[in-house]
């Protein structure tokens, strides 16, 4: 058997890597944490592709409540859900063949108090007593309306009085800023639409602000995904904390560990075990599930370069099924 460093393979796969073989067929590999995409769209994925291609836990971003609702709180994958999408009337995405009625709320009334038609702290009640971890708020100023300060504003205090943190869809000019300055504490996507100034990624960073990456839906658009990579640099270089996230639903992505996204997060800067940490970290929950564990078949990679393309090749597997190596 090849000598493996351990202080290399946690260098480059974090501290909790260990290498190990399943107890059933003696394959050896690597153990690690299980996987989160922290963007997706249940709705419209088979899910149940999602573990043998890596992927244990999701945050969906957009969905019906009622039907997410109905979930049991520690299935596989495991899922963190925001219900449905607030907007403007008229706003993204409400009327799009991929966002049906029950998945959109359009918010009529800035009122902050409960029972409001229409209102913004109603829409808020609404996904939290669904069990919503997140509001999710659609800011998508190219695509029709959206939320003014006054409803922005509410919907953050309706928020915040549930707990819950409020992700924003940014996309647009100013969005982004717009964002920030209501407390959102997460982006759904790294602002795509404009380069941002330093002074306001620093704010955002300041204010613990997390950015989900999904860097590879703009594969097939060169000016989006220059804008994005400049933009993901330099909120991890001021110290900006990025989630893996894949707008899983949105077009042709691969279902699980998608190997476009890592490349392009390893590019951005995110590499080896900072990388592990944004596909590890249980964010909005509090604590990673037990349980399972993600499993590499094969030796580590070799150095940090080879490490997005390693790890396409995860699967999600019971942890009692692996056997962990003596200097692992
Ligand atoms: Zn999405």
């Amino acid at each position: 058997m090849p000598h493996h460093d351990p202080f290399l393979l946690r260098e480059l796969l974090g501290e909790e890597a260990a290498l190990c073989r399943r107890a059933l067929t003696g394959e050896s590999g690597v153990a690690l944490p299980p996987l989160i995409d922290h963007h997706v769209h249940l709705h419209l994925i088979d899910e149940r592709r999602l573990g043998a291609h890596g992927i244990a836990g999701v945050l969906d971003l957009g969905g019906d409540p009622t039907v997410l609702a109905q979930r049991p709180s520690e299935g596989m994958p495991r899922v963190a859900y925001a219900g449905a999408f607030l907007t403007a009337p008229g706003g993204y995405p409400a009327g799009r063949s991929w966002a049906p009625a029950a998945t959109v709320r359009e918010i009529t009334d800035a009122s902050a108090h409960p029972g409001v038609a229409g209102g913004a702290a109603t829409a808020v009640d609404e996904q939290a007593t669904f069990g919503a971890s997140v509001i999710k708020v659609a800011l998508n100023a190219q695509a029709g309306p959206v939320p003014d300060d006054a409803t922005l504003t509410a919907i953050v205090a309706a928020a915040r009085e549930h707990g819950l943190p409020v992700v924003v869809h940014a996309e647009g000019e100013g969005m982004t800023r717009r964002a920030v300055d209501a407390g959102a504490a997460a982006l759904a996507h790294t602002p795509f639409t404009e380069v941002l100034d330093r002074e306001l990624i620093v704010r955002a960073v300041a204010a613990g602000q997390r950015w989900i990456s999904t860097l590879d839906i703009h594969r097939d658009d060169a000016s989006s995904r220059e804008i994005a990579g400049a933009n993901l640099s330099a909120f991890l270089r001021a110290g900006g904390l990025a989630l893996y996230g894949t707008d899983l639903g949105n077009g042709e992505l691969p279902i699980g560990v998608n190997a476009g996204e890592l490349e392009a997060l390893h590019l951005a800067g995110l590499r080896g075990a900072e990388l592990l940490g944004a596909l590890t970290d249980p964010w909005p929950r509090a604590e990673r599930s037990r349980g399972v564990s993600t499993f590499v078949p094969g030796a580590p990679p070799a150095d940090i370069n080879a490490v997005p393309a390693w790890l396409a090749g995860a699967t999600v597997v019971p942890t009692e099924e692996l056997i962990h190596d003596e200097h692992g």
